[in-house]
């Protein structure tokens, strides 16, 4: 019998646009404020930061926005990705679910981040910029952002959480690769870097610390370099629409249609880049997909943190966003090894996560690992930590389906390889992780440094 597993697109299937959800949303997001007088953010207050191009989309209410070829160009190098059946998992489960993932570990980063940053230094390249600043955190974003700036010709500056910087040495060396420059963080060439190491001289650094020190570098370079963020603003979710854009076309190529979308979120790109296409089948083509989320149950910040303004970094340079949040003091277990660690989480996803559009899955790191290693045995793909999370929670659902005895179609965002994350396998192979739940204390705490907003 010669079953397809594998459902490829030819090149000319990369979407032409991406979706932007803000079209489709039933109330506006909520406005974005300025951290001192608490007054919406125009496009004015973002200019020494974003491109010009790059404030819009992050307002716009235009359905669909062209991809410029450009972009579409170097999107070619890797897209579309390739859709599989995870039939040896299935087996592996014995469940009667039938288990899809989209590989975004195909790109030349390992990650789906490349399709925001390819886009975003395009649109910095387009008003002239040299370079840009960053934060990265495990490592990819940095890795993505310093491809994209070499393929545009432009400097790259990235601020890497000390930990990382120390822990993955060959994440460092490929970043260098490309001609950026890599600064583990908190460093001493920032006030806020110098601010957090008069506290804590031996400070691990958080993703708070690194974009604080990276909004600074690009505030105080005289317009040389713009500030790039990977993850949680509208722009980088819409360009990641890609991904659930050619999953719609490779389901239909299967002759199925998923029942349940699921993904990782750590500041909900990857979720949103597979979910949001989705979502809109949901609005308007009477489609009743459940899209779930999941978390790490040490960093849980859409199921128990609260709805409120909070500041976007860990000093609080940055303008105010309502989000779920954690505080934005919060700083990770150091027993956590699984990422997905940010404070914080994009205000598309916590609108649909506020409007019970969305569900969401708090899993402990042990049953994360565990499900990675189910899959890579299954399916010969060691994943991203992050990535883990989304198997975690395909896993629990194929075990749902197995229990009801139905026959759900299960799809999920297999959104990076782990390739440079050994170390968190070795942990868990040494037996040296457990399971942590982030204390209610320190959330109790956290909630009580947010900024009051009237
Ligand atoms: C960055 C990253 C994440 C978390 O970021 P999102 O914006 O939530 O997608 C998850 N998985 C991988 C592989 C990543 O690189």
């Amino acid at each position: 019998m010669s079953e397809v597993i594998r459902f490829d697109l030819p090149q000319s299937a990369i979407p032409s646009h991406w979706y932007n959800v803000q079209a489709d949303l039933p109330r506006p997001l909520p406005p974005v404020l300025h951290p001192g007088s608490h007054q919406p953010v125009g496009p004015d207050d973002l200019a020494p930061l974003f491109p010009m191009q790059l404030i819009m989309q992050e307002v716009s209410q235009e359905r669909w926005i062209a991809i410029p070829d450009e972009v579409r160009d170097i999107y070619k190098l890797w897209r579309p990705t390739p859709l599989l059946r995870a039939r040896r998992l299935e087996k592996a489960l014995d469940t009667p679910a039938h288990i899809y993932y989209k590989y975004e570990g195909v790109s030349p980063s390992g990650s789906h981040k490349l399709n925001t940053a390819a886009a975003q230094a395009y649109y910095n390249k387009q008003e002239g910029i040299n370079g840009l600043t960053t934060e990265t955190g495990a490592g990819q974003w940095g890795t993505a952002l310093a491809q994209a700036c070499s393929f545009f010709d432009m400097e790259c500056v990235v601020y890497m959480v000390r930990i990382s910087y120390e822990q993955k040495p060959y994440r460092r060396a490929i970043m260098r690769s490309f001609g950026a420059s890599v600064t583990a963080s908190p460093s001493d060439t920032t006030n806020a870097g110098r601010a957090i190491l008069e506290q804590d001289a031996d400070s691990a650094g958080s993703l708070g610390i690194a974009i604080s020190e990276a909004v600074e570098a690009a505030a105080t370079s005289g317009g040389k370099y713009k500030y790039s963020l990977g993850s949680v603003l509208n722009h980088v979710l819409m360009h990641q629409t890609v991904i659930g854009q050619e999953a719609l076309q490779q389901m239909e190529a299967a002759g199925e249609y998923p029942d349940v979308v699921v993904g990782p979120t750590g500041g909900g790109s990857n979720f949103a880049g597979i979910a949001l296409p989705f979502l809109r089948q949901n609005l308007t083509a009477d489609k009743q997909t459940r899209l779930l989320g999941v978390e790490p149950a040490a960093c849980p910040s859409l199921t128990r943190g609260k709805y409120a303004y909070d500041f976007g970094d860990t000093i609080g340079m940055t303008p105010l966003v309502k989000m779920y949040t954690l505080g934005h003091g919060f700083v990770p277990p150091p027993l956590h090894a699984g990422g997905l660690r940010y404070h914080g989480m994009a205000s598309i996803i916590c609108e649909l996560w506020d409007q019970n559009m969305m569900s969401m899955s708090a899993i402990p790191q042990m049953e994360t690992f565990a499900a990675a290693i189910a899959f890579a045995k299954a399916e010969g793909i060691i994943a991203a930590p992050e990535a883990a999370h989304g198997i975690a929670g395909a896993i629990r659902e194929a075990q749902a389906a197995k229990a009801a005895g139905d026959e759900r179609v299960i799809l999920f965002n297999l959104c990076g390889h782990g390739h440079f994350d050994m170390s968190a396998y070795d942990a868990y192979l040494g037996g040296q992780l457990s399971d942590y739940e982030y204390p209610q204390t320190e959330i109790d705490r956290a909630m009580e440094a947010l900024p009051q907003v009237g």
